[in-house]
């Protein structure tokens, strides 16, 4: 399961720590299905950006295509929806990140055309130009001219350029998504630091996850939107969030509520509802309906004529089947956890819906606790992300830190050890260098095998990818210098560069799903180590003494052929009984035999050794002495 921080994307590796430049404005976004918004932190505190107005924080997620081709984003692009709706996009959030195929069953249901030209490729949508031909917009393209509103929004107010941002998605968006997210991100001229889960977002807001805490606690997150609605249980362990579960019905929300109503007031009133026009105004007038009775008791208005009314009873008895709905979500979200309600310790209120009374009350009573609704439910996602721009900016030195990587990553070293090179629980980004060098003559090739976990042994860990560094100059063993480096950014994606410096030959890898590996998995593979840590001393210094015992082998055997020309037989019969002995002791598993042939080896050869230097020194001085 991948953990909120962790976006299983490839991206650039910010090798230069620029995040946590203090003092800049980092934003956040939520790019949300039916309105947008963002947010910064002002003066230490969370807040949304208005618009020119100074009031109104939300942007209508919907993108208009004048007839010449120029756009209008937002509140102004509203009223085409029912005047142009060819050219008039909602909703593009559904289709992010999406083909053709993935959306053959809702495609008919957009107001605008979703073209088909292919089954496995990302959709486009095809807009009619005043020329009467179709223009082609892809759903990132689109989603990037709400980011860029956004943008010139919070640049407006502030009088600077922003090219930074956090942008939330819902915590159940694949690879695909997160990425086409990112994407838009980038096309609107941002650079999108992290992408962060909505839930993951929402508790940030509720400043749940900022303080120790909040250690290990298990946080439900509410979601009911306009057209959706989603519920994640959360837990905190070790400052990350990790999402146990999601939920949820992709339609389902306070347009059913509206419909609900518009049902209501036609059984009771027989409404005239032929046209598109008096459908629309129908339903606009239940949402107010809808509206004012999460403050008041009861709703009149005029209908064409007709007079109205509605009660909150009344509305409730309509809501309370929808409400139902999201409930049964949420058992089978918390049986997805594995866990019972009383396990959840915070009850989070996200998306407009939740205003409805009989929303909250529902919720408290299936939790059976209060649920947190103080900060406005629209408003809660992009507080929350811009919360997180502000930690990643480096303003808030005392909160939690939210990014470490929680097990090791190293690589492969002779003998099959782990070598970590980033140690678990370090801060991310980060990035590590180390050198190395070869073990055998001649080598002209390294394999860079990159592994994650505790144990000493790589077997015992979970192997990430590897690489080979090709094209290295044949050199005798331990002069090549080769300098491995781990990059890991803010989202978990590590690069893995092997540089070597003589001949300046280089090799790398990115790994992208390094945390694509269960909260469970991860703890098995602590305890695991924790319980085998003497198992594994034995096993690393058996498999240290073996790498040692083979260079002796090597360096012996090469010694023989080197001084063949002097020395007795005898003594060449002796050396290749102490090396057939170590090389017997090296296929065993007794550490202890190894070294102590290793040491006799040395005892019978290092007074031959010092002959074969003299005779050297000797041959070397005669040939000077010819000179
Ligand atoms: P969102 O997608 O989160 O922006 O949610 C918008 C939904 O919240 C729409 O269905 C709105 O009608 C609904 N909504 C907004 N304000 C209220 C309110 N005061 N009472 C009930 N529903 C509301």
């Amino acid at each position: 399961m991948a953990k909120y921080s962790i976006d299983l994307q490839a991206g650039k590796v910010k090798e230069d720590e620029a995040v946590n430049s203090v003092g800049e404005i980092i934003v956040g976004i939520d790019l949300g299905t039916t309105n947008s918004l963002v947010a910064r932190v002002k003066d230490g505190r969370a807040v949304a950006v208005a618009g020119e107005d100074g009031k109104q924080v939300l942007v209508p997620s919907i993108v208009h295509f004048r007839p010449d081709g120029s756009v209008v984003v937002g509140e102004a692009a509203k009223p085409y929806l029912t005047t142009a709706p060819e050219r008039t996009i909602y909703s593009v959030k559904r289709l992010l990140g999406k083909s053709f195929g993935d959306l053959s069953d809702v495609k008919d249901q957009f107001g605008y055309r979703i073209i088909d030209e292919d089954e496995d490729r990302l959709v486009k949508i095809a807009v009619p130009g005043s020329d009467g031909r179709q223009r082609y917009y892809s759903p990132v393209e689109l989603s990037a001219r709400i980011l860029q509103a956004l943008k010139a929004r919070v640049e407006a107010e502030i009088g600077s350029p922003v090219s930074r941002a956090v942008i939330t998605v819902p915590a159940y968006f694949n690879d695909a998504q997160r990425q086409a997210t990112r994407d838009a991100g980038k096309l609107a001229g941002l650079d999108v630091l992290r992408i962060v889960n909505e839930p993951t977002a929402s508790s940030l807001a509720y400043g749940i996850g900022l303080t120790e805490e909040d250690e290990g606690r298990t946080i439900a997150v509410y979601d009911l939107g306009g057209g959706t609605f989603d519920v994640s249980i959360l837990r905190i362990e070790q400052g990350i969030f990790e999402v146990l579960a999601t939920n949820g019905d992709t339609f389902l929300g306070g347009d059913d509520f509206d419909q609900a109503i518009v049902s209501y007031w036609q059984e009771n009133y027989g409404l005239p509802l032929s046209t598109t026009q008096e459908r629309g105004e129908i339903r606009l007038l239940a949402e107010r309906a809808k509206k004012a009775l999460s403050q008041e008791q009861t709703f009149t208005a005029e209908f064409r004529g007709t007079s109205v009314s509605l009660t909150r009873a009344e509305a409730n008895d309509r809501f309370a089947p929808l409400i139902e709905r999201t409930l049964s979500s949420c058992v089978r979200a918390l049986a997805d956890a594995k866990l019972e309600k009383g396990d959840i310790d915070h009850v989070i209120m996200v998306g407009g819906s939740t205003r409805v009374p009989l929303v909250k009350e529902q919720v408290s009573a299936f939790f059976e606790k209060e649920v947190n609704d103080t900060l406005d439910p629209d408003q809660v996602v992009a507080l929350g992300a811009a919360i997180q721009a502000d930690v990643l900016a480096g303003n808030q030195q005392d909160v939690l830190l939210l990014d470490i990587t929680p097990l090791s990553l190293g690589i492969e070293t002779v003998g099959g050890l782990m070598d970590p090179i980033i140690p678990r629980n370090s801060k991310v980004p980060t990035k590590v260098g180390r050198k190395y060098t070869t073990s055998v003559d001649g080598q002209v090739r390294l394999k860079v095998a990159v592994y994650q976990g505790e144990r000493d042994m790589v077997a015992d860990n979970r192997k990430l990818g590897e690489f080979i560094l090709n094209d290295i100059p044949p050199m005798p063993a331990g002069i090549p210098q080769i300098e491995i480096h781990f990059y890991l950014d803010a989202d978990g994606i590590l690069r893995v560069k092997a540089t070597e410096h003589r001949s300046g030959t280089e090799q790398s890898v990115t790994i992208k799903s390094q945390y694509g590996i269960s909260e469970e998995e991860m703890a098995l593979m602590l305890i695991d180590s924790l319980n085998h840590a003497e198992e594994d001393m034995r096993a690393r210094s058996l498999a240290e003494a073996k790498t040692e015992a083979n260079n002796v082998l090597l360096s012996a055997r090469k010694f023989i052929r080197q001084n063949e020309s002097w020395l007795s037989g005898e003594q060449v019969q002796e050396i290749g009984r102490f090396v057939d002995a170590l090389a017997a002791s090296v296929a065993g598993d007794d550490k202890d035999a190894i070294n102590e042939r290793m040491a006799e080896l040395n005892t019978y050869t290092t007074p031959l050794a010092h002959e074969a230097l003299d005779r050297n020194v000797a041959a070397a001085m005669r040939g000077r002495d010819v000179n």
